[in-house]
């Protein structure tokens, strides 16, 4: 059964009815049993459990501790270009975005420059980004762009257009580790009002995107929604069933969850799901525990302070220095377009500190080593489902 197929049996009402209706024993059900169900991941994403916040908190801290220690690994995104030929929007590098800036796409020289840069900070693990220009940034070019960051980085990702299985095998042949692609929103409706133009506007296509770098032997898996764009616990409901799916079916890849959260209208935009705090935090939770062995991402579009409080509560892995722009960290060029602006501009090595002041050990280098040797085999291996989504090649 496809994602798609079984998206189909957690319709929105379904979801909607469960969470209304939860009690405090489902919550407290949810809370004691070791694997979750969708029932009980609904119950932890209901108003009955927004008053117990403190009793979801310390489970979630019990899991992470459980499946990843005291370890916190650190990334950094590099913006290849912030060309795009789609129009989504919420966001700064759409094509009838408005907003003011140069676009521009590193050529090989520059990517040098950046990776030189960030891999002098102490940086192994390094996203790369474009937007959705496949004339000025094809699949060769991340292929090129991957093979150059290879020379600095132990761990290569990229988030980019979706893509067809046999451009993410080239990728993955070329030295790359993860693919992280959100799905924005779940809701299909919402989907083609936000996605206004371009390829991005085939839902299947992108929703089975991530699936498919699984598939070609991507060993990471990252997904999330854009929180904002719909309610936040139908999508937060989707995102987490999609990670489980993920699971199942990409077994040899570690499935990780962001949360990326809009805060800001724009003059064409009004953001029209905003989330508390509050909202965020239970989300979040909820999602740790329905998915201990998951990592969890968290992004410089949170603040400090909310970032260094959710540091023990389930996160595993924490961007830090970002720059949205294209040679954002050579050029000081604020007149090159950035995609959002970031809130938390700590350097890193301020994150770092934060992060040891929590109690917990910032990883640069081999990451993934320090993780796998705090995970339980659980994670990698099959036992949630029945078939392995070992690489078809
Ligand atoms: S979200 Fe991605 S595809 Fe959409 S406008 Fe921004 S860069 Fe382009």
């Amino acid at each position: 059964m496809s994602f798609s197929q079984r998206l189909e049996l957690w319709p929105e009402g379904r979801i909607r009815n469960l969470i209304q209706q939860a009690t405090f024993e489902d919550v407290t059900r949810a809370l004691t049993r070791e694997r979750l169900t969708g029932e009980d991941l609904a119950a932890l994403l209901s108003p009955a459990a927004s008053s117990r916040l403190e009793e979801m908190a310390q489970a979630a801290l019990s899991q992470t501790r459980r499946y990843f220690g005291r370890v916190i690994g650190l990334y950094a995104p590099i913006y290849l270009s912030n060309v795009c030929t789609s129009d989504c929007i919420y966001c700064g590098y759409a094509k009838r975005s408005g907003s003011p800036g140069l676009r521009l796409t590193l050529k090989p020289a520059e990517i040098h420059t950046e990776c030189r840069l960030l891999a002098e900070y102490g940086f192994q693990n390094i996203l790369l980004l474009t937007g959705d220009a496949p004339h000025i940034a094809p699949p060769r070019y991340l292929v090129e762009a991957v093979d150059l960051a290879r020379e600095y980085f132990s761990s290569v990702s990229v988030e980019v257009y979706a893509l067809d299985q046999e451009d993410y095998r080239q990728l993955v042949a070329a030295g790359l580790e993860g693919v992280t692609l959100y799905m924005e929103t779940y809701h299909r409706d919402t989907y083609s009002r936000v996605h206004l133009c371009g390829r991005k506007r085939d839902y299947e296509y992108r929703l089975g995107a991530i699936e498919r770098a699984g598939r070609a032997g991507a060993r990471r898996l990252g997904i999330g929604a854009l929180l904002g764009l719909y309610d936040w616990q139908v999508d937060g409901f989707w995102t987490a069933l999609h990670a489980r799916y993920l699971q199942r079916e990409c077994w040899q890849s570690a499935i990780s969850v962001s949360f990326p959260r809009l805060k800001v209208s724009t003059p064409r935009f009004t953001v029209p799901h905003l989330l508390t705090d509050r909202e965020f935090v239970q989300l979040m939770l909820a999602t740790r525990l329905f998915l201990p062995e998951a990592g969890i991402n968290l992004s410089t579009r949170e603040p400090a302070d909310l970032r260094n409080g959710l540091i023990p509560l389930g996160v595993t892995m924490i961007s830090a220095g970002s720059s949205t722009r294209p040679g954002g960290y050579s050029q000081d060029r604020a007149n090159i377009l950035e995609q959002f602006a970031t809130v938390d501009n700590r350097t890193p090595a301020e994150v770092t500190e934060a992060i040891r002041r929590a109690g917990y050990e910032p990883v640069w280098k081999d990451f993934d080593k320090a993780f796998h040797d705090n995970v339980l085999p659980i994670a990698r291996s099959p036992v949630h489902g029945d078939s392995a989504c070992a690489p078809h090649q």
